[in-house]
């Protein structure tokens, strides 16, 4: 067996330089729990960031991942394959969408919506291309995803960007009406924002939204792909608000782990692609899509929603103690399972002290502890986590 710090330093060596990693190398999982290559356990309140929403081992994924990857794992778009069509129905039926395009990533669902937002006016003749999205939102690392992303710290340097894109404030219906013009195309905004500091938006905003881009022609996009998936609770975030967008990303998620990701439109926004217009050759592939497939199956169940909310409020109620005892913290925010705590301070420390404390925990922005704990996390596993952060908050020094 190799050490953490032989795996770190060979990674060092050959992995190219652009993440700031933790000190240790994951290499098994079981349920909400990781455990390290010299053995030692975590909890596991990141879950690969909203990534492994059924913890990790999931005894009916690995199975089917098995009995797919018996029959077939690959066959390319050229052919239709049933898992993908049986995925693509599923999440219609859960999401009240009509039709899905596959891709294998976040960033790829949002380069599959700006390009299908851009197509549907230029196969109607209108000369519509902008894209107003939000500061302070997050929308992948590609650089079409880059530019309709609002934090310059992650656009510095990758000039110039792809045209076409103007940022309104989050939560702020004026500023978005303000930027609208005869050009506009869509409107792309998280109804959750995750990674600028899990802010929710407001039901006055996003239902908003929705009579805005009704009322000028202009397509509603919204992307959950960290929101979705039943991780507020509903199975969308957007079902919340009461309200149906034209356009909405699906990734982290949707594989439980397996990486995959989904575009999902309404029949009338979907006319924007025709054969030829859009394409990847690994989106929606028989392994990806049997496992999306089981994963749907098991959190569309409505007492699987039930028990995220019900986990949820628990986490929620004993997170605002927490505020209401430590000085440093100001605020809790979130919905369902997206939940994070807001302090004055910067809470980097504060992460590395719950992971050398066996928590592994991430922040949303310098000033937030966020948790996207599996969806299936239990009541006692929330209880041993939050003593763990107590703990941690004893010693954190600013
Ligand atoms: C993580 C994330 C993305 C990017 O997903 P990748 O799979 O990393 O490309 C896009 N949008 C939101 C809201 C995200 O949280």
């Amino acid at each position: 067996m190799m050490s953490n710090q032989a795996i770190i330093d060979k990674g060092q060596q050959y992995v190219m330089n652009t993440y700031g990693r933790n000190p240790m190398a994951l290499v098994k999982g079981q349920g909400s729990w990781v455990w390290d290559a010299e053995g030692r356990k975590y909890l596991d309140l990141v879950g690969g960031i909203a990534v492994c929403s059924l913890g990790h081992a999931h005894p009916e994924l690995t199975s089917v991942l098995r009995e797919q990857s018996e029959k077939l794992w690959h066959c390319s778009n050229l052919y239709w394959n049933l898992p993908q069509v049986e995925l693509a129905e599923k999440l219609c039926q859960a999401t009240g969408m009509d039709k899905a395009f596959f891709a294998n990533s976040g960033a790829e669902t949002i380069e599959g919506a700006i390009k299908l937002a851009r197509k549907y006016f230029r196969r109607k003749n209108q000369n519509r291309f902008q894209i107003i999205a939000f500061k302070n939102s997050f929308h992948g690392r590609t650089t079409g995803a880059l530019a309709v992303t609002g934090q310059s710290k992650y656009q510095q340097g990758f000039e110039p960007l792809l045209p076409g894109v103007l940022f309104a404030e989050f939560n702020d219906l004026a500023s978005v009406e303000s930027l609208i013009t005869d050009q506009t195309a869509a409107v792309l905004v998280e109804p959750i924002q995750g990674e600028g500091g899990v802010n929710p938006a407001s039901h006055s905003f996003m239902q908003g939204l929705r009579e805005l881009c009704q009322k000028k022609g202009i397509l509603l996009i919204l992307d959950e792909v960290q929101c979705g998936m039943a991780r507020t609770g509903k199975m969308m975030a957007y079902q919340h608000y009461g309200i149906q967008p034209d356009i909405v990303t699906l990734a982290k998620a949707l594989g439980g782990g397996f990486p995959i990701g989904a575009l999902l439109a309404t029949d009338e926004a979907a006319t924007g692609f025709a054969p030829g217009d859009h394409a990847s050759t690994f989106g929606g592939n028989p392994l990806g899509s049997a496992v999306g497939s089981k994963v749907v199956d098991i959190i569309s169940q409505p007492s699987f929603l039930n028990q995220v909310n019900a986990t949820g409020s628990y986490l929620q109620e004993k997170l605002q103690e927490i505020v209401e005892k430590d000085q440093r913290a100001t605020a809790v925010k979130g919905l369902g399972l997206l939940l994070g705590i807001e302090f004055s301070v910067e809470v980097k420390e504060l992460v590395n002290t719950c992971v050398k404390n066996g928590l592994l925990v991430i922040s949303a922005g310098p000033r937030v502890l966020r948790f996207v704990p599996p969806l299936n996390i239990t009541k006692e596993e929330i209880d041993q986590a939050l003593a763990i952060l107590e703990k941690s908050l004893e010693e954190w020094q600013r």
